[in-house]
């Protein structure tokens, strides 16, 4: 590796995974980019930690300085997967260059690499290159590029979210990355802004269904409140608020495949909550399925009896969508 100084990465963790029926354990790693091309959606702070003047060559060292502590700092013979995040999307080569691209995939050779990215940066021979040096015959599909799809409805993925891209966008990075050897992870954003809680259960509902068999694995994220973002301001305002727990387990509970969710900030006022009685066991059986693919403790969980479930179930019958003009434009 190349001898530059290491550099701590956003954040760097071990922890477990569902993979294959089974538990694996998983370092996650968050690299300091250049940052993300698109820097748009209403949700996002990730994009606000950059490098802000790193060219190819900086970039290139930078993330090679992290790659560098990584290597010091985790015992990877321990690790079969590896999760992958960037300040935006690990296959533009303006964020990993070349180098540091391969590095990657020699650094985490042998694990399975679940890698992060926006829909345009995928490229089937950049897929297939980084496979080669990732491989070593353990998994059938080493490589899992996951995109942040968030919906399948284009309506909201472009008026709440600002994503930028389109499903039939999604569709061909994912036939793009399937042609270079890897699989395919969609994430799925549960209640971006300007939906109400009811409208959020249904969106979450139709784009299991409609992606379930066609990609080989769904992330449900219940939208939290980052810090410096469109969501924050919003929340702030009393206009947003995040999904109750009730609502995860409703969707969970009916997905006809599993569904991955870990509800980061569960039971805080930022993240998905309920009253803050019942919201620590909740949260903790939602953990605990997602490790074990169990339905039926989705099921005992919401059956759990707490005076909040009136609450959410009157939210549901009663609150109203606020309007959006059709033919709004954002301006910058
Ligand atoms: S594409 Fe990803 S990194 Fe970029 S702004 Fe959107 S969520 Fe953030
Ligand atoms: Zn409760």
């Amino acid at each position: 590796m190349n001898p530059i100084s290491p550099e701590k990465p956003l954040a760097c963790w071990k922890g477990s995974d569902r993979f294959e029926e089974e538990v694996v354990s998983t370092l996650t790693v968050i690299l300091k980019t250049a940052g993300c091309t698109w820097n748009r959606c209403r949700m996002c702070s990730y994009r606000n930690v950059r490098f802000s003047t790193a060219g190819e060559e900086q970039s290139n060292d930078l993330v090679l300085g992290q790659l560098s502590w990584v290597k010091a700092k985790q015992r990877l013979d321990t690790v079969d997967m590896v999760k992958i995040y960037t300040s935006g999307s690990f296959f533009d080569p303006r964020e990993v260059p070349p180098e540091a691209f391969e590095e990657t995939a020699r650094l985490f050779s042998g694990k399975v690499v679940i890698a992060e990215t926006r829909p345009e940066h995928v490229d089937r021979n950049r897929v297939a290159g980084f496979i080669s040096h990732l491989d070593s015959a353990r998994w059938e599909t080493p490589l899992y590029v996951a995109i942040g799809l968030e919906t399948t409805n284009d309506f909201i993925r472009e008026k709440c979210i600002d994503k930028g891209f389109s499903m039939a966008q999604f569709q061909s990075a994912a036939e793009e990355a399937s042609r270079g050897g890897a699989g395919v992870k969609a994430y799925l954003l549960m209640k971006p802004p300007l939906l109400t809680e009811s409208e959020a259960i249904s969106d979450m509902k139709s784009s299991i269904q409609a992606i379930a068999g066609t990609v080989d694995m769904i992330s449900m994220n219940p939208c939290t409140v980052q810090r410096n973002t469109d969501v924050e301001r919003l929340w702030k305002q009393g206009a947003y608020r995040p999904p109750y727990l009730w609502s995860v387990l409703e969707v969970l509970r009916h997905s006809p495949v599993y569904v991955g969710c870990d509800p980061v900030g569960g039971g805080h006022a930022r993240g998905p909550h309920n009253c803050g009685t019942c919201d620590y066991d909740i949260v903790k059986g939602i953990r605990d399925y997602s490790l074990s693919g169990d339905r039926a403790l989705l099921d005992s969980l919401f059956h759990i009896s707490c005076r909040c479930k009136n609450e959410w179930e009157t939210v549901l019958s009663l609150e109203k969508p606020y309007c959006m003009p059709l033919t709004g434009r954002p301006v910058s």
